[in-house]
């Protein structure tokens, strides 16, 4: 059985922290007991000890939850908003166009699109940052391309295909594409390798998911960060 790691990242900001995705939760299996959510655990067995979590890594960094300002929601799949529940002061940059498609499906259609709403905070919708309400900029790599209100030098951009509406981040100044599931492996893009049949049967839309291999391809000079990477 192949071992993907469920990442997520830290980026500091001139004032605080900002969270890319939140990976998953130290109670992720009691959670998802029960039908239909077990169902997910079938798919996708997942092993987190509570060390792992990204909680207690920060915390290894001397960085508290409270001081994590932003969290970035790539898409609405378990492993990327498992752990929002870990950090009350986080506001969520997320599409809410992706999020009312999703909450608008009935509880099995949720977990078998990979979404499961019990991890979502109380209070979620009153954090939010939509993405829709961002400035767009013109930009000739990224159809679409908004900048982040609290950091003029990171952008959010359109990666669909994974999920209809999953989105990255885009660090020039860094040369760097946070691009969440765009891609399992760097061989998805590179060798035009498509990935396992699991990770296609959790995909959207197929044909936009290798338009989007197309744009990581060409993105020549770019450190590209998958979740789910090796590396
Ligand atoms: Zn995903």
């Amino acid at each position: 059985m192949k071992k993907f790691y469920a990442r997520c990242f830290l980026i500091s900001l001139s004032d605080g922290y900002m969270l890319f995705d939140s990976g998953y939760p130290a109670d992720f299996n009691a959670v998802m007991s029960g039908w239909p959510h077990a169902l997910y655990k079938y798919l996708l067995p997942v092993n987190i000890k509570p060390q792992d979590t990204c909680l207690s890594q920060l915390e290894k960094e001397n960085i508290k939850a409270e001081e994590i300002k932003y969290i970035f929601i790539s898409h609405f799949h378990a492993d990327h908003i498992g752990a929002l529940r870990d950090f009350p002061n986080a506001k969520f940059i997320y599409s809410k166009r992706e999020y009312t498609r999703l909450k608008k499906l009935s509880v099995f259609k949720q977990v078998s699109k990979g979404f499961v709403s019990k991890f979502l905070p109380d209070d979620f919708e009153s954090r939010a940052i939509y993405i829709e309400d961002l400035q767009v900029v013109h930009n000739e790599i990224f159809p679409v391309c908004c900048v982040l209100p609290f950091a003029k030098d990171i952008f959010v951009v359109s990666l669909p295909g994974h999920t209809t509406g999953q989105f990255g981040l885009w660090l020039p100044h860094e040369n760097t594409l946070f691009a969440a599931d765009s891609a399992w492996t760097k061989e998805n893009f590179t060798e035009d390798a498509l990935p396992h049949w699991i990770g296609l049967h959790f995909c959207d839309d197929v044909k936009a998911f290798r338009k989007t291999l197309e744009l990581l391809k060409s993105l020549k000079n770019t450190r590209i960060i998958l979740t789910h990477g090796d590396e």
